[in-house]
């Protein structure tokens, strides 16, 4: 008979953002904390230089790996910013949004059963992208205490003998958190000794706020071979509906990913790879606009959340922040269905990330400080009536 594909069926359609998502739609005055979505236009001069190329007759299928001046500009942006040296020729490939990076990656790696550690909690795309390749996707609990960074032993005491890769995802969604130094020394530590590949996620790598360092983790000895990078345009310059991201790593992986883009995808959509040149040229002063934007509403909802009593981990990336709401006596799902019914705010359950995201909510701050003052001012209401009971 006609039966589809049982494997695909049980992966979840990532039950609760969705649920959330619904939720707010159907309510006039819904104001949501949902998205992880820049609320800015991308930059002007970056649609004009891809309008020219359209009236220019550019709309032509590119090279699977992506147009070369791309990959150069790629290139050079990463040796200016991250230290690393990758070969436009053969260690570039361009992708359709960091998305289809992850998934063309773990594609690329796995064998039917390998296991991908991913740090619980972390990014809903990573178990059904794993699922979807055939694979088993590994939680490492980590917590808050250590800043929601992975440990040596957390790590150590998840690896099997089919252990492929790790995730790291720095700047983190959901925590806001970055890796430090040392975390990324103890990833690559447990990388090494157990001769695993690390699968790099760092979209969100220039919404990094006080000074704070930033390290890629291919610079650390012995990392670069066995590292694959994965990077998008979509935070960086506000362009998620442009679908276009990049990996880069060794040789023999970006070749098959380049090969399967033949049959996944033939290539990225042209149009957005003129925009991305345009955007790496001359887009650094609306990243510097949009990160001091960001870093203004993050203080904001920092200080608003600990001021009402739900003690917030300072987050140092990313545009979320992770509240504990553990001492209102509810569960995130709780805390979650009650906000939007009551309040008409809608925020993501930490569970909606993993096991380990109970006690927390998401709440992101890609939305305008007029929008977050009327949200923070609901749930300081609703937290108000929670203890009047
Ligand atoms: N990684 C992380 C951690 C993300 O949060 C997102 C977007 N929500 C992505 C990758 C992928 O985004 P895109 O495909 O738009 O580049």
């Amino acid at each position: 008979g006609l039966h589809i594909s049982q494997r695909n069926i049980t992966v979840s359609t990532c039950g609760i953002v969705p649920r959330m998502y619904d939720l707010a739609k159907n309510k006039k005055d819904t104001v949501s904390f949902v998205l992880g979505e820049p609320d800015f236009v991308t930059p002007k001069h970056i649609i004009e230089a891809a309008k020219k190329k359209l009236d220019e007759g550019c709309t032509h299928y590119t090279d699977n790996a992506g147009i070369l001046p791309l990959r150069q500009e790629i290139s050079r942006a990463l040796k200016q910013y991250d230290k690393v040296d990758y070969d436009p020729e053969g260690e570039i490939v361009v992708t359709v949004g960091g998305m289809m990076g992850m998934y063309m990656a773990i594609l690329a790696l796995v064998n039917p059963g390998d296991e991908i550690l991913i740090a619980d909690p972390s990014y809903t795309n990573y178990v059904g992208e794993i699922v979807m390749n055939r694979a088993v996707a590994v939680p490492v609990p980590v917590y808050e205490k250590d800043n929601f960074n992975f440990t040596y032993e957390n790590l150590k005491s998840r690896v099997t003998d089919k252990t492929k890769a790790i995730i790291l995802n720095s700047p983190c969604n959901p925590t806001g958190g970055v890796a430090t130094r040392e975390t990324m020394e103890t990833v690559a530590k447990v990388a090494l000794e157990y001769d695993l590949y690390v699968i790099y996620d760092a979209v969100y790598k220039h919404l990094i706020y006080n000074d704070t360092d930033y390290i890629n983790i291919a610079v650390l000895d012995g990392m670069r071979e066995r590292t694959i990078y994965v990077d998008s345009f979509s935070k960086t310059y506000a362009m998620t509906g442009w679908r276009l991201g990049y990996a880069l790593g060794p040789v023999p992986v970006i070749a098959q990913m380049t090969k399967l883009h033949q049959y996944g995808i033939m290539s990225a959509p042209t149009t957005a790879q003129y925009a991305a040149i345009e955007a790496l040229r001359n887009g650094d002063r609306d990243v510097e606009m949009m990160r001091g934007e960001y870093d203004m509403r993050r203080r904001l909802v920092v200080d608003s959340f600990n001021a009402m009593g739900l003690t917030c981990f300072e987050p140092l990336g990313a545009f979320y922040v992770f509240p504990c709401i553990k001492n209102t006596g509810l569960t995130s799902e709780e805390f979650c269905t009650r906000l939007i019914v009551d309040k008409h705010v809608a925020v993501v359950p930490g569970t909606a990330f993993g096991e380990s995201g109970e006690g927390f909510v998401r709440v992101s701050y890609s939305y305008s400080i007029k929008h977050l003052k009327i949200a923070l001012e609901r749930i300081k209401e609703f937290l108000d009536e929670l203890k009047k009971g």
